[in-house]
């Protein structure tokens, strides 16, 4: 198709500019100007007639396309949006609906490589009508956006808690818990975005981002010579993904380390959600020989029957059972038999949220293997994680001595 329409481009790479502008010629559009990020972008804006619509690059040094975007909508800029990304669909997804969510007309939200096929598609959806709306439209500000700016600019943080035995005081492994080091609201944790980026699509992304983190300080201490494995927490949304599997494997494969290594949690809910999907998921990664953990085990509904089909190496007790066991009956019993049919099923028993020596005296009685909690450890940077274990070798030996 051929389009009477202006459009200016924003892309920081010279020849992905210059293919861009190529292909917009090609619509018989009318390039009006090119900026190599969002302020020269936002400057030229200021001297020129406005374009009918701007094709944004996401990732851009300097000011990058989200916060053009943001500073687009901020100022009511009567534009329509085309956004490219070489990033994940997922993501460049979300930042469609943070378009939509700012009311700026998006005609697209294109993956790159740029095809002419893509961008015809684009245009084609252009509608003045939607322009004129722009000026009435309030300014909304969503969360999601920030997710997705902080994936990019690599905001995300890994803490990491030691998994301790309880026979012996060794650390056998480590979980890692995911923190947003926000540049102005400090150390965010879990609860407040983890929902959040499972609701807009991101949550593979920050999967993804976390793996990287987590393997980074694997392959660093495994090189020390500790020989620890490292838990990440999976999302139930992940595992109706069938690529998911192959994904997480290339990526460990890609830092040399052994699967064995690596310890999948996922909450006992998420796999009675999509069981058909999440079962092949779990299958496929305990076949290429991840260990796989079912966290927050007695707050969801598995029977023994379910759990024993499951191809689990790893029950997490969930906190709730755990804290204040050795004051109420009633816990301890729930711990013992839960600890009874991880023994009946093989798996590791692990209890979360440890906080204080009578609670972790009643798990030495039941026979639970694995310790996780504040009294043993708080979750820390991996960086400290080697200093803490030298200082706190002795303790953690006494701590975790048999009863007599
Ligand atoms: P979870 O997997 O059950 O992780 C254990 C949580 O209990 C962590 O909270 C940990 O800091 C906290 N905890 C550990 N020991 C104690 C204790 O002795 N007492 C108390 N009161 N708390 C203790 P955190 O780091 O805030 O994480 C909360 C949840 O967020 C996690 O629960 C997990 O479901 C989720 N989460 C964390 N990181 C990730 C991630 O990378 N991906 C996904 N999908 N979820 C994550
Ligand atoms: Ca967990
Ligand atoms: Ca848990």
């Amino acid at each position: 198709m051929q389009f009477d329409l202006s459009v200016f481009i924003v892309e920081d790479s010279l020849i992905q500019r210059m293919h861009a502008a190529a292909l917009c010629t090609e619509l018989g559009l009318r390039v009006m100007g090119e900026a190599s990020d969002g302020n020269e972008a936002l400057l030229m804006l200021q001297n020129m007639p406005l374009p009918d619509v701007m094709l944004i690059d996401l990732e851009m040094p300097g000011m990058d396309g989200i916060e053009l975007i943001q500073e687009l909508a901020h100022k009511a800029i009567p534009v329509s949006i085309i956004v490219s990304s070489a990033k994940e669909d997922a993501l460049i997804a979300s930042v469609e609906t943070m378009l939509q969510a700012y009311g700026l007309p998006v005609l697209g939200a294109i993956r790159k490589p740029l095809t002419l096929t893509q961008l015809d598609k684009a245009f084609g959806k252009f509608n003045p009508i939607s322009i004129d709306q722009l000026q009435k439209r309030p300014e909304v500000v969503m969360a999601s956006s920030e997710i997705t700016r902080a994936l990019i600019e690599h905001q995300f943080i890994a803490y990491f808690q030691p998994k301790i035995s309880i026979k012996t005081g060794v650390i056998k492994g480590v979980e890692s818990l995911i923190r947003w080091q926000h540049p102005e609201k400090g150390l965010i944790m879990p609860s407040q975005f983890i929902a959040i980026a499972e609701e807009h699509g991101l949550i593979n992304e920050l999967t993804m981002e976390v793996l990287d983190l987590a393997l980074q300080q694997c392959r660093h201490w495994h090189e020390r010579g500790l020989k620890i494995t490292v838990a990440i927490n999976l999302s139930m949304l992940s595992l109706s993904n069938s690529a998911f599997a192959e994904q997480i494997a290339q990526k460990v494969a890609s830092y040399s380390i052994d699967p064995s290594f690596i310890m999948l949690e996922i909450t006992e809910t998420a796999v009675m959600g999509d069981v058909g999907n999440a079962l092949g998921t779990l299958a496929r990664l305990r076949l290429k020989g991840f260990g796989l953990s079912i966290d927050d085990y007695g707050t969801g509904f598995s029977s023994m029957q379910q759990l024993s089909r499951i191809p689990f190496t790893e029950l997490k007790l969930d906190r709730s059972f755990v804290d204040g066991a050795h004051a109420k009956p009633h816990l301890r019993a729930i711990l013992a038999s839960a600890i009874e049919i991880a023994k009946k099923l093989d798996l590791r028993s692990v209890a979360e949220g440890v906080e204080n020596e009578d609670d972790l005296t009643v798990l030495k009685e039941l026979g639970c293997d694995i310790v996780q909690g504040y009294l043993t450890a708080k979750p820390m940077p991996g960086e400290d994680v080697v200093a803490w274990l030298k200082s706190n070798n002795q303790r953690l030996r006494d701590l975790c001595k048999p009863l007599p």
